[in-house]
């Protein structure tokens, strides 16, 4: 059977939900060609249907009544009558035979007097048009995907362009990400101390001006709209907008987090706190741990080197041996109370100097950008009554814009990120010595992974890397302790 296509979309107010034309025109013609219709015109209007006196509707309702055997497909009812005269119009043909059939993607029409009467209720009434509101909703959303739009809000890094409908980079935070993601895939840098890297660069969360939370920061590193597609559903799409990181570096990303995170038993890890902090100092491969119960009953943790496929010749070190050194790592860092409370003074007195020398900076330059208001007005007077050329006009208009841009940058800088970091340090680092001396492991692990990196185990001994500022305390520490 031949059909006609017809899609319709006006501008008011409660059509701004449905499909685009355009995207009409894709859904219909995809229905068609699944339904097996020949579709053998289109008719396209961009009118309401509220009042009666569409032209290419009633071209097409024309064509209708003067030849039998059409049908007619459109998206929804509402598309073809919102008014009583059309609507019936179109009843009247379907029962005079003249329409042979009437498809919807989104209606279900046959021609038995149920049927008809339900085409007649979704003719006026409105209560279907918000029925099948949400279906159109997500066929839209299905259009945009098509389109590469990626859909939602944009993740750190990017911003949604309302216009355009689509994420453009950040400019302020862009470039974070993607230190982030080469810092990472350089297998060098726990998440933690990713989180400590990028708010010292000023990355933020959303609501509030703290570190991103480490889960936010593993969501992101495994995060494809960084290289340029996302998915939906489980489904990948092509963006449109521009890649911040290459797909070679976040395919090394996704490597390195696999190899990190290789699953290790949650009961395993409590038996074991420090099996995922230590590697072999010989080899480099992982530690592996074990419990071994004495005739006399007492319980033995041996930590040794996995050995895997390779002549190691370390041995093992029981738990007890390596808690010591462990201890005695973490005392290096401690800060006991008198110059902790001396660092906090010191503190105080620079995030006072700052507080004070950042509010005369920013009314400063809320005066300077004052003046440059007047001069840019003053300037356009000048160029108006022809006392300067229009290329003088256009260089002095560019330097004050810029100049203006400068200042409402540095207007909005809220804070000293380097600053709130140095005091969450100095009341971690009076809590070492009580973490120290406590008996509970993971608290002893997770302050480890703050103040190091890199810990092997060779030779019975523990090496390590110092994490700043940490380092310079375990360098200083005689000096420091004592001078309080
Ligand atoms: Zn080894």
């Amino acid at each position: 059977m031949k059909y006609f296509l017809y899609a319709r979309k006006s501008t008011d107010e409660d059509d701004r939900q449905v499909l685009s034309i355009e995207s009409q025109i894709t859904e219909l013609r995809e229905f068609g060609e699944k339904e097996k219709l020949e579709i053998v015109d289109e008719y396209i209007e961009s009118k309401t249907a509220k009042i009666p006196g569409r032209p290419i509707f009633n071209k097409m309702m024309e064509r209708i009544e003067n030849n039998d055997g059409y049908g007619i497909l459109a998206w929804h009812p509402d598309r073809l009558a919102r008014n009583s005269v059309d609507g019936g119009k179109i009843i009247y043909l379907v029962d005079s035979g003249k329409i042979l059939g009437l498809k919807f993607p989104t209606f279900w029409f046959d021609c038995t007097p149920q049927g008809k009467f339900m085409l007649n209720i979704a003719f006026g009434q409105s209560k279907y048009y918000i029925d099948n509101l949400s279906e159109n909703v997500k066929r839209g959303l299905r259009q945009k995907l098509r389109r590469g739009e990626r859909p939602g809000l944009a993740p750190v890094g990017y911003l949604n362009e309302l216009r355009q409908h689509t994420v453009v980079k950040d400019p302020e935070r862009w470039q974070i990400i993607k230190k982030m993601f080469e810092a990472y895939a350089t297998g060098n840098f726990t998440l933690e101390a990713l989180q400590k890297m990028s708010f010292s660069l000023g990355l933020v969360s959303r609501r509030k001006s703290i570190p991103l939370t480490l889960g936010v920061i593993q969501e992101m590193l495994k995060n494809s709209t960084y290289y340029g597609v996302f998915v939906v559903k489980g489904e990948m799409y092509q963006g449109t907008h521009e890649p911040i990181i290459s797909k070679q570096l976040f395919d090394k990303v996704q490597e390195v987090m696999k190899q990190k995170g290789k699953p290790v038993k949650p009961e395993k890890i409590k038996y074991f706190p420090f099996l995922k902090l230590l590697k072999c100092g010989e080899c480099g491969r992982s530690i592996t741990a074990e419990k071994k119960i004495k005739p006399s009953g007492k319980e033995y943790v041996y930590y040794r080197c996995t050995k895997k496929q390779r002549v190691c010749h370390q041995k093992y070190l029981e738990q007890r041996e390596i808690l010591k050194q462990f201890n005695e790592i973490i005392q290096k860092v401690a800060l006991d109370d008198d110059t902790t409370n001396d660092f906090l003074r010191r503190w105080e007195k620079d995030n006072n100097e700052f507080s004070t020398k950042n509010s005369t900076d920013k009314t400063m330059l809320k005066m300077e950008l004052k003046t440059l208001e007047e001069k840019q007005m003053n300037l356009l007077d000048t160029y108006l009554e022809k006392t300067i050329t229009n290329e003088e006009y256009t260089a002095v208009k560019q330097k004050i814009i810029n100049r203006k841009v400068e200042i409402k940058e540095s207007l909005q800088d809220k804070g000293n990120n380097w600053l709130e970091l140095f005091r969450q340090w100095i009341l971690e680092a009076n809590q070492a010595k009580n973490i120290a001396e406590s008996e509970n492991l993971e608290e002893k692990r997770s302050f480890l992974q703050k103040i190091g990196s890199d810990f092997r185990l060779a030779g019975q001994k523990v090496f390590w890397l110092w994490e700043n500022p940490y380092k310079i305390v375990a360098e200083n520490s005689g000096f420091l302790v004592t001078s309080g």
